[in-house]
């Protein structure tokens, strides 16, 4: 008879977005001359930028001639792309990743998601609390936690992210072995210094441990002094793989295009403790389970690093950095603590009560629709995330009302 792979039924299912939707839609039938503003969502709101629908364009109208028509590409992405990765994120900002340690694919999610597939079924993860889910979702079907207890999976070692430590967690006092790390955070926007991630690459290092480092918002970091990649840390090279993605600097949350840094030195033990290359690993399981991103995509992608490309990923992400700049004045001026928002286009506001009571009080209050934080794990609650991804107007308007009903 089929069965079932038991552990997924060890997942908890989520009723974050469906719970939110629920109290949308009462709010609506009770007060149906009222409008709402959602600023909970993660998605991106502004247009592709017209370098990359130019790119986009005239590689389509290439694949409608006989010399421009492309089929199946290399799994790992056209080498155009790859190069232009490797300089622009990397070789400029003085680390020295190459063309061939870049895998392309059609999300950081998906990537995010699947590295866990290469390592042993007994190995330790570390995740993050608050999390992006995804981390924790995969390694439970892959059978590395046990049943979940009080809201967290039993065999995980959890990076607790408070007000406490600034949201950068401290490196666990048990070992672990496969660590996930995020910054800008998604649900904190709080980044991490060149000096703490240092500390992480050096435990790595002592202890055999590998980093996932997802980079995926990195496109809003302003700050001078903070890295904008974990290879700019000595040593990151033997111990990092670094997720990244055109999802939220380009908006191609629709259009689907990522990347993964694997570089070539980073080994793990195999039964008899011989060490095996991650890289020919990783490329062995891409090739196999993943036919490519489309040409143009890709080029599409590739046109995020022209001239007129950089101006403009640089326009949009400002945008939405002048969005939460307004989102966190106004916060603040209430008198909330809050994290992010400066180099991230999250704000995580310790709400000083429950993070469901705080979103009730602000939509029948106000409207506005945030994100509780204890969708995020147990050390969201106290806190709701606002997201900076959406028009002017509607952050503007939002922040009025918010004023308007929390100064009372
Ligand atoms: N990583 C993080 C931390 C995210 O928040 C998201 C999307 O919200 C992703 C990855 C997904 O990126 P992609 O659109 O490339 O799959």
């Amino acid at each position: 008879m089929i069965r079932v792979n038991e552990n997924f039924l060890k997942l908890q299912a989520s009723y974050l977005f469906s719970d939110i939707a629920k109290r949308i839609s009462a709010y609506q039938k009770a007060n149906p001359n009222k409008s709402i503003i959602k600023l909970g969502i993660g998605d991106v709101t502004e247009p592709l930028p017209q370098a990359c629908r130019d790119a986009f364009h005239s590689a389509i109208d290439e694949m409608g001639t006989h010399e421009g028509f492309h089929g199946y590409g290399p799994e790992q992405g056209y080498s155009f792309l790859r190069e232009a990765i490797a300089d622009n994120d990397f070789q400029a900002r003085g680390a020295n990743i190459s063309a061939d340690e870049i895998f392309v694919s059609d999300g950081a999610k998906c990537d995010s998601g699947n590295f866990q597939e290469i390592f042993a079924e007994g190995i330790k993860i570390a995740v993050a609390d608050p999390v992006y889910p995804v981390y924790v979702d995969t390694n439970v079907m892959a059978g590395r936690s046990g049943g979940s207890l009080d809201g967290r999976y039993q065999g995980f070692v959890y990076l607790e992210s408070t007000p406490e430590n600034g949201y950068v967690p401290a490196i666990p006092s048990e070992p672990v072995d496969l660590i996930y790390l995020c910054f800008p955070n998604n649900p904190t926007g709080a980044t991490a210094t060149k000096e703490q991630l240092s500390a992480w690459v050096e435990y790595a290092k002592e202890s055999g441990a590998l980093i996932l480092y997802d980079a995926a918002y990195v496109a809003f970091v302003r700050d001078s002094l903070l890295p904008q990649s974990i290879y700019e840390v000595q040593g990151a090279k033997d111990v990092a793989i670094e997720f990244r993605s055109f999802s939220k600097n380009a908006g191609f949350t629709g259009t689907r295009c990522a990347y993964t840094v694997v570089p070539k030195e980073i080994t793990a033990a195999g039964a008899n403790g011989e060490q095996h290359s991650i890289h020919a690993l990783w490329n062995r399981r891409h090739c196999t389970k993943f036919n490519g991103v489309s040409y143009p995509v890709q080029k599409a992608a590739e046109a995020v690093y022209s001239e007129a490309g950089e101006h403009q990923v640089k326009a949009l992400t400002d945008f939405y950095l002048e969005n939460a700049k307004i989102v966190k004045a106004a916060i603040e001026e209430l008198g909330y603590s809050c994290v992010g928002g400066d180099n991230s286009p999250y704000i995580w506001i310790n709400a000083r009560r429950p993070s469901w009571e705080f979103f009730d009080h602000l939509l029948n209050e106000t409207g506005v629709v945030c994100t509780p934080g204890a969708g995020f794990g147990l050390c969201g609650e106290g806190h709701i995330r606002i997201s900076a991804f959406n028009s002017r107007e509607n952050v503007e308007n939002a922040m009025e009302r918010i004023r308007l009903a929390l100064a009372k």
